[in-house]
């Protein structure tokens, strides 16, 4: 599979000529080359972005609802290709990828094609014939930059706000999984989108990545990525006076009262702290106990952990699949390590798995979990974006509430626990921009969603999207 970038509505390869090569996880294997562009690719990119501009933001809303409906419409007519894409790409099991990743794609089209025909500014009327209006007109130019762990849902997350508002794209996803954003940019050509109005760059982030920041006609940029990429977007970003939404790292409470819904909890923290091989932003990597539930807990929840089969993505019963990379693995145990210098105790997993051939040489780990470590040592307050969990008991909701605002993140939490005044009383003080109580990952796409601290500045998601993409312009008239 060789990726090329797409540009002006055509698929170039890059200026330098090169390639990257492209893994498979699931085989350790290289399956594919995309292109290693640069600059000079950005820059071809933004002239195509800038040319499209003035046709893009005068079509009837309706004319504009059609063209992100279409491309929704064919990523739903495209489910298989695309998960199986988005598993070989990216390691994960392709049930996952055929339920969450690739529907979840396709909505994001579809519910911002909606939202653009819905979307409505203010007006406010003072004495004696004084009317204020604001225009909430499109930006430009967007700058869209996603990462690996939800490739094609990331990415469209950021694209479909930024096209209905009626900017035109400059978009780039990780290098670690170009694929379906290659498909989604085949589907864009078949639906005959304008060209130029999205535009696709692959290659490195320090490249391309900084390349899309560092351009001045590109005066908004939507990020998805680590913690220390947005401090360095940030720095570029801040004195060009770029508007800026960065959704970055997380390191979630899960939070768990003795009088919860015991089995409903069990299921839903399975999934909160493994899914996706834990390579979700919104897992719950810390797991806070009350005391009288701490044994009972932790005995079914290894016992129901080490039944959790570790496999490869296309292989029906897998629960766990391949993490993302070599690198991204022996990031993942060396933590586990970390946590067994600082005194933690391994529960279960902390190591590598080992399938049989084709898949001898994938990277898999184990779901692990880890009891006895301090608040303050680093396993407990890095993110490690992998499948590994801490385990920590508490006594009162005053002492939980500080261990799980005790940490630089605030993207989500979950609170578990039926009686729903402490729920509200205990959501209202965490420090999360994102809160589930009984249930996790339940996402209504109309709410803001974003993080505070070091996970981020900006919201996405409904109203608040449009907003962030549009540039709000007051008008008043005496009449
Ligand atoms: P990175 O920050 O490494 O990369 C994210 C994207 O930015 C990639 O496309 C990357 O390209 C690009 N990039 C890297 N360096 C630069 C740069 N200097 N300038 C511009 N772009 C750059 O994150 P990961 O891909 O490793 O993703 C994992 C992280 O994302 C985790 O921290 C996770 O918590 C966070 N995340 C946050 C979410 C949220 O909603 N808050 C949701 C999902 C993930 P390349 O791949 O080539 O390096």
């Amino acid at each position: 599979m060789r990726v090329l970038n797409y540009i002006g509505g055509d698929f170039h390869t890059p200026k330098s000529g090169q390639f990257i090569p492209n893994i498979e996880p699931a085989t350790g294997e290289v399956y594919g080359e995309l292109p290693d562009s640069d600059e000079r690719d950005v820059v071809l990119a933004v002239e195509a972005a800038k040319k499209a501009f003035p046709l893009w933001k005068q079509l009837p809303l309706e004319k504009r609802f059609e063209y992100l409906y279409a491309i929704s419409q064919r990523i739903t007519e495209q489910l298989d290709e695309l998960a199986e894409a988005e598993a070989r790409d990216n390691g994960k099991p392709l049930w996952l990828a055929k339920k969450v990743d690739i529907p979840r794609a396709a909505a994001n089209f579809r519910f911002f094609a909606s939202a653009l025909l819905h979307f409505f500014s203010e007006s406010y009327e003072m004495p004696k014939g004084v009317l204020s209006y604001v225009l909430r007109q499109p930006i430009g130019i967007a700058g869209c930059i996603a990462p690996w762990n939800l490739p094609l849902y990331l990415f469209t997350w950021k694209i479909a706000p930024a096209l209905a508002a009626g900017n035109t794209v400059v978009a780039k996803p990780s290098e670690i999984t170009p694929v379906t954003a290659f498909l989604l940019s085949k589907i864009c050509q078949e639906i005959d989108l304008p060209p130029g109005v999205l535009n696709i760059v692959h290659g490195y982030g320090n490249k391309v990545g900084e390349a899309i920041v560092k351009h001045p006609d590109i005066k908004v940029i939507s990020f998805t990525g680590g913690t220390e990429t947005g401090k360095r977007i940030a720095a570029i970003a801040a004195p060009m006076f770029k508007r800026l939404a960065l959704e970055l790292g997380g390191k979630n409470p899960n939070i768990i009262f003795a009088d919860c819904d015991y089995e409903t909890m069990m299921q839903t923290t399975l999934l909160s702290s493994f899914s996706n091989q834990g390579q979700i932003c919104l897992c719950g990597s810390r797991i806070f106990i009350e005391k009288p539930l701490y044994e009972r807990f932790k005995h079914d929840f290894v016992e129901r952990t080490k039944a959790m089969k570790v496999s490869h993505p296309f292989d029906p019963e897998a629960k766990v699949g391949a993490v993302v990379s070599e690198q991204h693995k022996k990031k993942i145990l060396s933590y586990i390590a970390l946590a067994k210098e600082e005194g933690g105790t391994i529960l279960t997993g902390g190591t590598e798995v080992h399938l049989e051939t084709p898949y001898d040489k994938g990277y898999y780990v184990a779901p692990t979990i880890i009891e006895g470590l301090p608040q303050q040592c680093r396993t407990n307050q890095e993110e490690i974006f992998g499948p590994v969990v801490t385990l920590q008991p508490f006594e009162t909701e005053e002492e939980v509430i500080n261990l799980a605002n005790d940490v630089p993140y605030g993207l989500s939490a979950t609170i578990w626990s039926q009686n729903i005044r402490r729920c509200m009383r205990v959501a209202e003080q965490l420090q999360a921009g994102v809160i589930w109580i009984n249930s996790w990952l339940l996402r209504d796409l109309r709410v803001p969603f974003g993080g505070m601290k070091n996970s981020g500045i900006g919201r996405e998601g409904g109203f608040e999207a449009l907003r962030f993409f549009t540039e709000p312009k007051t008008v008043t008239i005496r009449y």
